[in-house]
């Protein structure tokens, strides 16, 4: 499977949650040998959760497939920079790769706000690719947000 694709099911998890009433966050984890083993996006409405967010659905999913707290060489694909509760998860998780889409000056924690990862009590740095099909996650963002200003 191509790293293009990866963030393209993330995308289409995006636009389901839209259609839920929810943010536009879709994540999904890869394992070590490219196979995809959890996708989600944003239920935080849905279960009136707020924890509910894409990575850390995926995470979730993917620890209890494995029945391992650590998800050593996984790599983690989401439409939109983490928020400092998910970036936390990732480190705790020790996901090896992160690839995520639009970057979020307002909620993110990886460039933003906390840098969780930047932080010295971080206890795993994964290697960080912004920007993947940035363009794409974030027009879904800006339409689900100017829809819900209109109304
Ligand atoms: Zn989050």
């Amino acid at each position: 499977m191509s790293f293009t694709s990866h963030m393209d099911i993330a995308l289409t998890e995006a636009r389901a949650a839209a259609q839920r009433g929810e943010v536009p966050v879709g994540a999904v984890l890869i394992a070590p040998d490219g196979k995809v083993v959890a996708q989600a996006g944003n239920r935080t409405r849905e279960w009136a959760d707020p924890t509910a967010h894409a990575e850390i659905l995926v995470i979730r999913a993917a620890c209890s497939a494995l029945g391992s707290e650590r998800l050593p060489g996984y790599a983690l694909y989401v439409t939109l920079e983490p928020c400092a509760m998910c970036a936390a998860a990732i480190a705790a998780a020790r996901v090896a790769r992160l690839y995520f889409g639009a970057s979020d000056p307002k909620s993110g924690g990886v460039l933003h706000g906390a840098r969780v990862f930047s932080h010295s009590q971080s206890h795993h740095i994964p290697e960080v690719y912004d920007g993947i099909a940035a363009d794409e996650a974030e027009g879904l963002l800006k339409s689900f947000f100017s829809a819900r200003r209109a109304q």
